[in-house]
């Protein structure tokens, strides 16, 4: 764990005015209890079952995000605690979210995933697929979801006017948006792109949530 790349990275992100997601995937509980201990109260996790268990053994006061693909058979899991899943990519996941949420008298704050990347790897949904879910009438009935943004990833590359333009194009979408459908909402304010090699121009870009793992917590090994 380097501090001293922590302290520097939560002044730039407060300076911004935006939150930074601590992502600690792949990191054991320890790790995490070094950031809490300076302060840091929000992380992001990627996989369900790993979230599940950080979330026992770690301090209550930590809000988890969920950033990481879900599958609808996996949202009663987390519905008990989860603060906000990032990485909502289809009507059927928000109801089932909205069904959960209900059960635990919970409303749960979700971002839209949005697909800005030139890859075919990345999860989310086009701009057309979430005007359409907008529009829609199930969209309308739900009662214990709050949308409060989109989420994004740009393409993983050196090219930094590509990322800035990936970006751009999630701002704009996002106040097409706001206008559109969230208007006098005030849930809906929140933009959630930029990682350790590119939130720099993510903040500079108008995200108001940057999700940094690396860069925080030393590279992953996957075993
Ligand atoms: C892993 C991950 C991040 C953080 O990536 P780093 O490059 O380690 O900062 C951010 N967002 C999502 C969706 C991730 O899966």
């Amino acid at each position: 764990m380097d501090f001293e790349k922590y302290t520097t990275l939560i002044e730039e992100v407060k300076r911004k005015g935006a939150r930074l997601v601590a992502v600690s995937k792949t990191k054991p509980p320890a790790e995490i209890l070094t950031l809490y201990d300076r302060g840091q109260t929000l992380f992001g996790e990627n996989k369900v079952q790993e979230l599940v268990q950080k979330y026992e053994q770690l301090p209550k006061d930590i809000a988890w995000h969920l950033i990481g693909h879900l599958q609808t058979n996996k949202v009663k899991f987390i519905a008990p605690f989860v603060s906000m899943i990032q990485s909502v990519d289809s009507m059927k996941l928000l109801a089932e979210i909205d069904k959960q949420a209900a059960k635990q008298e919970r409303t749960i704050d979700c971002l839209l995933q949005i697909y800005i990347a030139d890859e075919e790897t990345k999860f989310g949904l086009s701009q057309t697929e979430a005007e359409e879910m907008l529009c829609s009438s199930q969209f309308t009935s739900l009662s214990h979801v709050h949308v409060c943004g989109l989420m994004g990833m740009a393409t993983n590359t050196e090219e930094e006017e590509q990322i800035r333009r990936e970006f751009r194009s999630l701002k704009t979408f996002f106040e097409k948006l706001k206008r559109t459908y969230f208007k006098e909402n005030p849930f809906f304010c929140e933009l959630s792109m930029g990682m350790s090699a590119d939130y720099k121009i993510a903040l500079e870009e108008g995200a108001t949530l940057i999700r940094v793992g690396s860069k925080l917590f030393g590279e992953r090994e996957y075993l």
